[in-house]
């Protein structure tokens, strides 16, 4: 029962959520090749719902190509700057210091890798997008927001790699590469019965892609139901990609001020 004192555990409570709320009030080290991005995409990736306890974010260093920024294993929601680490191309931790890390990282290293246009990465197993992977019907733009999928979204089948004996996760060097090849010069490749990779030149465009993939794969199963689907056209899907890239800003300050309160 509330009865509007202010007792000790909601003073507790109160500056535990006061302590946690500015994710970014952590200082980043000067030239250290990551920002505030980092933090707050993962933060609006768990908000909207597209990653849950699992799937991950990074960005390229920005000082340094060969080497990539993600967070130590753990649920995007609750990532601060603390929790920030730095990766080589291989999948090894420059400074691991006993840190967990995400089995998967292996799809950052190698998509970054092999396409050098990439600065930023999503992995997610947002439920909307599995149908498109594990069935016959083909994920495509139909709507103006999501015109960077293009004229068709790739499939990464990890049978045709290793055959039955994985657990699906991308866990070791040769199934990252063998996915970024699935990827190919794509923004988005489905990865079948797990979920999908965006990928884009910056933090705020992938997270873009990644949010506006998932609401185009929510249309186009509901589309579906109803009957024969227009889908954009190449040319259409090509314009509309054009308009949309310089406006990520718009969604991504309404999209931070949701998960953090703050802008
Ligand atoms: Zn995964």
């Amino acid at each position: 029962m509330c009865d509007g004192k202010l007792t000790r555990g909601s003073m507790v409570a109160s500056l535990t959520a006061l302590s946690a709320t500015p994710a970014l009030a952590q200082a980043i080290p000067a030239g250290s090749g990551w920002n505030d991005d980092l933090v707050t995409g993962n933060r609006i990736l768990a908000d909207q719902e597209i990653l849950d306890g699992f799937g991950h974010l990074s960005m390229r260093s920005q000082t340094n190509p060969t080497r990539f920024w993600m967070s130590r294993s753990m649920a995007p929601a609750l990532v601060t700057a603390a929790d920030i680490m730095e990766f080589d191309l291989d999948g090894n931790a420059v400074d691991p210091r006993g840190r967990a890390v995400f089995l998967e990282r292996f799809i950052h290293s190698e998509i970054y890798k092999s396409r050098p246009d990439v600065n930023a990465v999503v992995h997610a197993h947002t439920a909307a997008m599995i149908p498109f992977g594990v069935s016959a019907t083909p994920l495509r733009p139909l709507i103006h927001v999501a015109g960077f999928l293009g004229e068709t979204v790739p499939i990464f089948e990890i049978r045709d790699v290793a055959g039955d004996a994985t657990d699906l996760l991308v866990r070791n060097a040769q199934l990252g590469a063998a996915l970024a090849r699935s990827l190919g010069a794509h923004p988005v490749a489905l990865m079948r019965g797990h979920g999908y990779v965006a990928v884009a030149s910056s933090v705020r465009q992938c997270v873009y892609r990644a949010i506006y993939t998932v609401v185009n794969a929510q249309a186009e199963a509901e589309a579906l139901r109803l009957g024969t689907v227009k889908f954009l056209t190449p040319g259409e899907a090509k314009s509309t990609a054009a308009t949309m890239a310089p406006l990520v800003d718009r969604p991504w300050d309404l999209w931070k001020t949701q998960a953090l309160g703050e802008r």
